[in-house]
């Protein structure tokens, strides 16, 4: 049969519009080259502001709802080879649909920014020099003087394959020319390359440790299910060799020509960790992070979805990444929260990597010493197999916690006359103290010391944080920041004096009580230079610092041998959290923190200052036992009915007026068909209402049955899109929220 009649592209576009658009083929295009997952430009906009638009080709249909007459045809097609698979595309759309968020969005979200912007999809060459038969031996007349020459000869002899800029670099600033003339003599030839990464192999000469009892059944649990979907939570405490199980299954997922892909929290994703990979595996790995340039990002995508990378490693939205051969995801760390998107497309990385390993009848890996309350529930529903690792491998022992009353005690600008003792004594031997406080800066508060007054944000109901490095005050809401104020506004003499210790005071004390110590600050504000993380992390493995004064950043992964003392300063703080997660965030970082500590063979201690000691939380910490508290707080969830037990959703509106945002979510929530099991809260204004000079206020919508919650966004959505709003009104929905503050 002849087919004359044209077939209709549905193209996804980067809009905020929940829908789709149809187009026509190119003309002089044959249509049996398009294919869905592949990238075309479109005409799109008013005739006024038309420009051409990149969107990726959804479905092929042969009806639209609209005159096929009136359709506009696509201006180009991209892609030969689609970006995506049937079964990546079918993944997106799933995405969208689950979080009721444009699939053009969504589709664009997992795309590099090259490829978004038109780009072609081939990998970059590289420029390499490469020697010549035709070239002199080294000692030939012709080169006696022409040392340069030599010298970049006998560096080319060296490498068969080639020398690229960075290498030949090094002969000094006049290299290019030495080449060229080189290439004039024809001993040399110029060559261009597309970046790769090397083969891979297993090195048998690597040294791999024996696997202890429970790492075996762990590693043979897993390979047992290699060809199929099941989820497994790796539940270990620090250092009991999860990471040596990734290994072990990594190896037999590469050995059957297949790709591992390993999400890591964001803060955790450092040079320490890939060295590791890179020393395991002689192989083709290739790392997504956020510090990559635009051209990098797109070749370590390409080199994951062309299949030639065995590895792919990366922050959260490396879960977008295409791999044709995919044999494992791993989700380190699972229960952080940086796996979550808080704005636009708000994912969730871990559960997309459940789906995606579904859809890919693949094993997932979810791997943390303190899982989040959503696992442990789902291996309670046998949605996932429970895989215990309780004894630290090697020699290192658990460490053990200790409270520390401050109630009665007077604190030296923040640390008890204890914590200093266990510092002194930790000193002595050698060894290296951390000390964690989850607030960067001076001091949080700037107060007049006679009226009281405060400084806060101009644009946030916030406080300004003093940062004395700086002289600056910041807000860590707005980011806005001002020359640091000396006096009170109201009673001009008076000085403005600092309340309340962050992580740059406590440096600053520390150094004055141990003038010998190194003491070394590891925050967003220290570290905010490319590379300054890394670099001191080599320090504290190198010994070059004594006493680590770090925020969260510093709980994350990190294997620190000589740590052996921990003191947690400002544990109250979310003790008490409007979040109804904020005391499982809490009891997380403890045992994370706890984790660093005594991780080789010097048994570790860890101190927590606190004004609560009898508080149920704690007390079931001092056990160093996440799984008893994690039964505790599941009950407490399980009677409130508060996730996992249900699940919600929160619809989020900021305006510039106050009062415009509690209007629409009003609005918003008379459109909802309520049914018995539906639950709504709200509207409220957000715990901090004005922020950035935005008014917030949020809607929570919860039930315990998830089918039928989003049966009603289905119907509701639409709704809420078409309702009318100020101009200035931005509104969001947010499935699953980690932050309901
Ligand atoms: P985790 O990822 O659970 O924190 P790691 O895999 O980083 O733990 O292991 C902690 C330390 O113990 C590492 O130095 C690792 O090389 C070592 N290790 C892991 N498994 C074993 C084992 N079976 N025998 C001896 N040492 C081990
Ligand atoms: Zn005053
Ligand atoms: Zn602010």
């Amino acid at each position: 049969m002849v087919d004359s009649k044209p077939r209709i592209l549905r193209v996804a576009l980067p809009i905020p519009l929940r829908r789709v658009f149809d187009y026509l083929p190119p003309e002089n295009v044959d249509q049996s080259t398009l294919k869905p997952g592949a990238r075309v430009k479109v005409p799109f906009g008013s005739s006024k502001k038309k420009a051409d638009r990149v969107g990726v080709i959804l479905e092929i249909v042969d009806d639209s709802e609209f005159e096929i007459g009136k359709l506009k045809a696509c201006s180009e097609v991209l892609d030969l080879d689609p970006l995506f698979s049937k079964q990546q595309l079918d993944l997106l759309k799933w995405a969208s649909a689950y979080y009721h968020h444009s699939v053009g969005e969504v589709i664009f979200s997992a795309i590099p920014t090259l490829l978004r912007q038109g780009a072609t999809a081939t990998l970059p060459t590289t420029r390499s020099w490469r020697l010549l038969a035709t070239a002199p031996e080294p000692n030939d007349n012709s080169l006696k003087r022409a040392v340069k020459q030599a010298e970049m000869l006998e560096q080319l002899r060296q490498q068969s394959r080639g020398l690229q800029a960075e290498n030949l670099k090094q002969l000094g600033s006049g290299w290019r020319n030495v080449i060229s003339k080189l290439i004039e003599k024809g001993w040399v030839e110029e060559i261009e390359t597309e970046i790769s990464c090397s083969p891979t192999h297993i090195d048998s000469t690597v040294q791999r440790p024996d696997l202890n009892k429970h790492q075996t059944i762990a590693v043979d649990e897993i390979s047992s299910q290699i060809d199929t979907f099941q989820t497994f939570l790796l539940d270990g405490v620090t250092g009991s060799g999860k990471t040596e199980v990734y290994f072990r299954v990594i190896e037999k997922v590469i050995s059957k020509q297949r790709q591992a892909l390993i999400l890591i929290p964001e803060i955790g994703l450092t040079k320490q960790l890939i060295d590791r990979f890179k020393a395991r595996f002689s192989c083709s790995i290739t790392v997504l992070h956020s510090g990559l340039s635009d051209k990098e990002r797109m070749s370590a995508w390409l080199l994951a979805s062309q299949g030639k990378a065995s590895i792919v490693i990366g922050t959260r939205s490396a879960i977008w990444t295409p791999t044709p051969k995919l044999g494992v995801i791993i989700v380190d760390e699972e229960h952080d929260s940086s796996y979550k998107q808080q704005d636009g497309f708000r994912y969730s990385a871990r559960d997309i990597a459940i789906v995606r390993a579904q859809h890919e009848k693949i094993p997932v890996i979810l791997g943390s010493a303190t899982p989040a309350l959503e696992s442990l529930n789902n291996v309670k529903q046998e949605k996932c197999r429970h895989l215990i690792l309780p004894e630290r491998a090697g020699k290192a022992v658990p460490p053990t916690i200790g409270f520390l009353d401050i109630r009665s005690s007077d604190l030296n600008n923040g640390l008890s006359k204890i914590l200093i003792e266990k510092i002194k004594h930790c000193l002595a031997d050698n060894k290296q103290a951390l000390l964690f406080l989850n607030r960067r800066g001076f001091s949080p508060v700037m107060m007049c010391h006679d009226c009281g007054w405060i400084a806060s944000c101009r644009h946030c109901d916030a406080n300004l944080t003093f940062h004395q490095a700086a002289r600056q005050m910041r807000c860590h809401h707005c980011g806005s920041q001002q020359r640091m104020q000396t006096h009170c506004p109201d009673c001009e003499d008076s000085e403005l004096v600092p309340i309340g210790q962050g992580t740059e005071q406590v440096t600053e004390i520390l150094e004055q009580m141990f003038p010998e110590a190194r003491v070394l600050r590891i925050d967003r504000d220290s570290t905010s230079k490319k590379g300054e993380m890394d670099r001191m992390l080599a320090m504290i493995q190198n010994n070059e610092a004594d006493i680590l004064v770090g925020t969260q950043m510093l709980s994350k992964g990190h294997h620190f041998p000589n740590v052996t003392l921990v003191g947690i300063l400002d544990a109250d703080n979310r003790l008490y959290g409007a979040d109804f997660r904020s005391t499982e965030r809490l009891a997380q970082l403890i045992i994370q923190v706890a984790g660093r500590a005594g991780r080789a063979e010097h048994p570790g201690e860890v101190y927590i200052q606190t004004h609560h000691p009898e508080h149920p939380v704690l007390h079931a910490l001092s056990k160093y036992d996440f799984s008893g508290l994690a039964e505790q707080l599941m009950q407490e969830r399980s009677d409130a009915l508060l996730p996992p037990f249900s699940s919600m959703i929160m619809l989020r509106a900021e305006a510039s007026q106050a009062g415009d945002a509690m209007n629409f979510l009003l609005d918003a929530k008379a459109q909802i068909s309520h049914s018995e099991q539906v639950e709504v809260w709200g509207p409220m204004v957000a715990q901090m209402e004005r922020r950035a000079g935005r008014f917030r206020a949020q809607l929570i919508v919860q039930s315990t049955q998830r089918q039928l919650l989003h049966r009603m966004l289905d119907q509701w959505i639409p709704k809420v899109e078409s309702l009318k709003k100020p101009y200035s009104l931005r509104w969001s929905l947010d499935v699953d929220p980690q932050d309901t503050f």
